[in-house]
Parts: structure tokens; C-alpha cells; sequence
């Protein structure tokens, strides 16, 4: 007999309080900076951001919070947000980060599915929930974040910055379990309610690990990051937590960022690595042509969100020297599926080969394993022709959403997640979005579900049927275009239309044209059949 071998190293729990216990040792000098409109940057140290943390975890045990209970936040990127980021998850609680883009209806229905217990909103966006604060009544309490100098605490709600003044600092942090819920996000891309994704100490630990490493995004010590994507959305791609996790010095957007407040903050900070939707991209490439801001201090530009245009990797290649990767992944997916690398070989290739490749949105990452399968559930080949729904499994995707049985669909039998894009991978294992199952609309990185448009539409007394599709727009990527089929007899103005959605929907979502047509063409089971409107108005353009 020989000495049991089995499961002789330690039993150590992938939290994300460790991260954050080697950080406030390790990287106590380095900095935190957040933007103020028409101000200097606001500028603290690690030490500072800990030692915060740390009060921010006693207001949240003053305020008697339990393990479990949903801590949302309502804000812009900011160095609150990041001790939110950390003090909910590690005292046991979980942080809900909450769209702030979202259509009142949308709110209240995530904060109520969600249970939410307290909300830390930014004064600037604090009239949105003000709206709906009778309809949210499992939240006790509001804490106002003074994101601007001149923002005012309204009376009643309790201020941020005075909350951590008077509080004691949490001495330690809870032991716990890494399958603890340490977050929440809920997705709003497929039709029908948005569901919640809830977030493990161990997917994010894990997560955080491979984003890091050198042939992903390559983020440490030495960076300097700006923190674009919305902290509300998809953990800001993890980032906040993978830089923490680093050391590397952080800049967080702040209020409403216009393009021109990212090309100063690039330049002004010597900015090393970001990342955001292709729109925000199109939009900085337009400045830095017409003003010439300096942003040669990008190593990396991760891009991603939706499709990437090959045309705009090349113009920032060879105009300002900065290199994208384009990268794929859903909320569902914490968020990082793949990320666009070229393989050593592949740098000998002639440019437009490698162009190519990198217009693909890469190869599978580390701990992520990825299949396209036919109608049947077939898997097929890597070839690169083969086209079928792409399926994904891994420590750091979903394997439910949160108190949602009608969303099992989402997951097959033998244990993948369907994510709903449509894809081909090749021989290399570079994968390819070609299309989504659900005929979603993505403008400047926010979802617009067309059926839900279309419902809308289609409650309007003088409408038949109405059909509503992605069109292809300079700025924002993808704008919605519904085409209306008025009942027979009736006259109707595309005016009529839009200023009938208009109370209904979020401003971004509402259709900026509507075409009368005269019927919706249907497919043979006398469904909807948008590839053939898709095709009739491929030509179409925006007006300016
Ligand atoms: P979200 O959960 O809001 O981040 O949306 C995830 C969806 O965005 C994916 O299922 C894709 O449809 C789309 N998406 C994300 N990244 C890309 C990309 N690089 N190219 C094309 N579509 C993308």
C-alpha cells in the first residue's frame, strides 16, 4: 500500500479578497485617478483607496447588511465605484451594478428581481431613480455620490464621502467559500425580460488570472489603464478588478466621457492600455485626425462589444502606431470568451493576411472551450466555411441565470452554454461572428431588442404589422429602422410613429426613421422574414 496521494495541497478558497489583501501591501503607492468635468483629476494613492475600502465595508455593516444582500450601484466609472467593486464582494454581500442607460420599466424590474437592499448613485444620474423610488421598495436605503463639485446631496439621503468620513474601518475581511456570489449583472440582449447573471469569487479570480496574461490583454504593474466600458456594464470587461489584481495605475473616466475627454485623458496620462465598443473608437480616430492628439502611448486598444471594422484596426495601426485586439464576450461569460492575437507565424504573413486574421475576434482563451454546432446539435469543423451556433463552457460562464427556469433553454444537455451568436471558427481556431440567432439590434454598444420595438409599434391604432431591423450606421455601428405597414385605408405619417414611441422608450432605442412599406415579407412557417427586409434596405442611409 502506498501513502495517499490524492488532494495533498491546500484547500485555499479563489477569493477575491486575496487580490485585494497582497494589493494593499504590495502596491500602496501607486495611483487612482477619476475625472471631474471642468477640474483637475481627482488623485489618490492604493493606501488610500484600502483604507477606504475598508470604511466603506464598516458603513456597510452599520447599515445591516446580511451575507448575500444586493449592494447596486448606479454611477459612471470612478474610484467610488472601485471601492464598491471590492467592499461588497469581499464582506460577503454582492454587487449589483445597474445600467444607468435604461428605460425606467427596465430599472424597475431588475431592481425588484434582484431584491436590491441599497443603492450607491451618482448625483449626476440620481433624477433617473428619484423618478422611480416608490416603485423599488426593497431598497432601504440611497447613498448619493458627489460625482461633480458642484453636485448636492438631497435631503433625506445619506452622502457618500460623510458616510465613510464617520465610519470605522473593517479590521479584517469574512472567510469565504469561493463559490460565494460576488456579483450581479443583468443582460438585456435577447427579447423577453433581462436576466440576471450572478458572478462567483472563483470565476472572477480565475477570470482576472487569464485576462492578465501576456498573449490576452497583458495587463500589469506597468500599466496605466483608462477605464472607458461602463463599470455597470459586464464588470467594465473585469478590468477594474484585473488591474487592481496587477497594481497597475488606473484612470477612471468619470461623468458622461466624450470622446475628446478620452483623448485628453490618453494623452495627459500617457495611457497604456483601454478598451471600449468600435463606436467610441470611430469617434476618438475623427478627433485625433482633425486635432492631432497624441495616444502613441497606447500599447493596446481592446476592442470589442460588436464587430470590430477591419477598416478601423488598419487606420489605427498605421495613423497613430496602436495596435487593437479585438476581443468577443458576453455578461454571460464574465465577460471574456476570445481575444484577437496573431500567433508568432503569423506576424512573417503579408499585412493583409494578418489583417485578416485580426479582424476575427481571436482564439478561445485559456479556461474558456468553445464549439459551433448545426440545427441538430452537430458539432462542427473548424474549417472556417462552416457556420453554426457557437457554444461555450468554462469556469467563468454562467451555468444559470439567477431565478430564471424559463431561460434552461440557454443550455444544452451535455452541459454548454448557447450564446446566440452564429459563428465559424477556422483550421488556426480564430472565430468569426457572422450573425445573431435573435435578430438584436447593438447601437453604440447598448442593445435595442426589435421585437420589443416592434410590439410597441404594432400597439399603435393605425399600424398593420411592423417589422424592425438593424441598419448599418457610421457612428453608432447599428440603428434601428422600422418598417410600418399601415392598416388599408390609412393614411400614416413616419412621424407619427416615432413621437408614439417616444414616451416608451430610452432615447437611444427609439428608431431615428421609420419606412412605410406595404407588407412584411414572412418566411414559410409566416414568421417575419428580416433577411429579405435586411436585403431591400442594405442600401439604406441615415439622414445626417
Ligand atoms: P453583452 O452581454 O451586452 O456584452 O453582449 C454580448 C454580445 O455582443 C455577444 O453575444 C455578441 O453578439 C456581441 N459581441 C460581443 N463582442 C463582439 C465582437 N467582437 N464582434 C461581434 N459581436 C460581438
Amino acid at each position: 500500500m502506498t501513502a495517499p496521494l490524492h488532494d495533498l495541497m491546500m484547500d485555499y478558497p479563489l477569493t477575491l479578497t486575496h487580490f485585494f489583501e497582497r494589493g494593499e501591501k504590495l502596491w500602496a503607492k501607486k495611483t487612482i485617478a477619476t475625472r471631474i468635468p471642468g477640474h483637475p483629476p481627482f488623485r489618490y494613492t492604493y493606501a488610500d483607496f484600502a483604507e477606504r475600502t475598508k470604511r466603506l465595508a464598516g458603513v456597510l455593516d452599520r447599515f445591516g447588511l446580511g451575507r448575500g444582500d444586493r449592494v447596486a450601484t448606479f454611477a459612471w466609472n470612478s474610484h467610488r465605484h472601485l471601492e464598491l467593486y471590492w467592499a461588497a464582494p469581499m464582506t460577503g454581500r454582492v454587487l449589483h451594478t445597474l445600467n444607468i442607460r435604461l428605460a425606467a420599466p427596465d430599472l424597475i424590474y431588475i431592481i425588484n428581481h434582484a431584491a436590491d437592499s441599497v443603492i450607491f448613485a451618482d448625483a449626476s444620474v440620481w433624477p433617473i431613480l428619484a423618478g422611480i423610488r416608490d416603485k423599488i421598495p426593497t431598497v432601504k436605503k440611497i447613498v448619493i455620490m458627489r460625482d461633480t463639485p458642484d453636485a448636492v446631496v438631497p435631503d433625506g439621503l445619506d452622502d457618500y464621502d460623510t458616510l465613510l468620513a464617520a465610519a470605522r474601518p473593517v479590521s479584517g475581511w469574512p472567510k469565504l467559500d469561493e463559490t460565494t456570489a460576488a456579483g450581479m449583472c443583468y443582460t438585456s440582449g435577447t427579447t423577453g425580460n433581462p436576466k440576471g447573471v450572478v458572478y462567483t469569487h472563483r470565476a472572477m479570480f480565475l477570470h482576472c488570472l487569464a485576462q492578465s496574461m501576456a498573449d490576452q490583454f497583458g495587463i500589469s504593474e506597468n500599466d496605466v489603464i483608462l477605464h472607458i466600458v461602463p463599470m455597470f456594464h459586464a464588470n467594465s470587461w473585469c478590468v477594474p478588478f484585473t488591474g487592481t489584481m496587477v497594481g497597475a495605475t488606473h484612470v477612471f473616466a468619470g461623468p458622461n466621457p466624450q470622446p475628446r475627454d478620452i483623448a485628453e485623458i490618453i494623452q495627459r496620462e500617457r495611457v497604456t492600455f483601454t478598451g471600449a465598443v468600435p463606436t467610441v473608437w470611430i469617434a476618438i480616430k475623427d478627433l485625433c485626425e482633425k486635432e492631432g492628439f497624441d495616444i502613441s502611448s497606447l500599447r493596446t486598444i481592446a476592442i470589442g462589444g460588436s464587430a470590430a471594422p477591419r477598416h478601423l484596426q488598419e487606420s489605427f495601426e498605421k495613423q497613430f502606431g496602436v495596435v487593437m485586439s479585438h476581443a468577443w464576450g458576453m455578461t454571460e461569460m464574465t465577460p471574456l470568451g476570445t481575444v484577437g492575437r496573431l500567433k508568432s507565424y503569423m506576424k512573417a504573413w503579408d499585412y493583409d493576411r494578418q489583417l485578416d486574421v485580426r479582424s476575427r475576434v481571436g482564439y478561445p482563451s485559456v479556461g474558456v472551450d468553445a464549439r459551433i454546432v448545426d440545427d441538430e446539435g452537430r458539432e462542427l469543423p473548424w474549417d472556417g466555411v462552416a457556420m453554426g451556433e457557437l457554444q461555450v463552457r468554462g469556469p467563468w460562464v454562467l451555468k444559470s441565470y439567477y431565478d430564471n427556469p424559463a431561460s434552461a433553454d440557454r443550455f444544452t444537455a451535455d452541459g454548454w452554454f448557447r450564446t446566440g451568436d452564429v459563428a465559424t471558427i477556422d483550421a488556426e481556431g480564430y472565430v468569426q461572428i457572422t450573425d445573431r440567432t435573435k435578430d438584436l439590434i447593438k447601437s453604440g454598444g447598448e442593445w435595442i431588442s426589435s421585437v420589443d420595438v416592434e410590439n410597441m409599434i404594432m400597439a399603435h391604432p393605425k399600424v398593420l404589422e411592423a417589422a424592425v431591423i438593424a441598419v448599418p450606421h457610421p457612428k453608432w455601428v447599428e440603428r434601428p429602422l422600422a418598417c410600418v405597414v399601415p392598416k388599408p385605408g390609412v393614411t400614416l405619417e413616419p412621424a407619427e410613429i416615432v413621437e408614439f414611441l417616444r414616451p416608451q422608450l430610452a432615447k437611444w432605442a427609439l428608431p431615428d426613421e421609420v419606412a412605410v412599406i406595404e407588407a412584411v415579407p414572412k418566411t414559410s412557417v409566416g414568421k417575419f422574414d428580416k433577411k429579405v427586409l435586411r436585403d431591400r434596405f442594405k442600401d439604406w442611409r441615415p439622414k445626417e
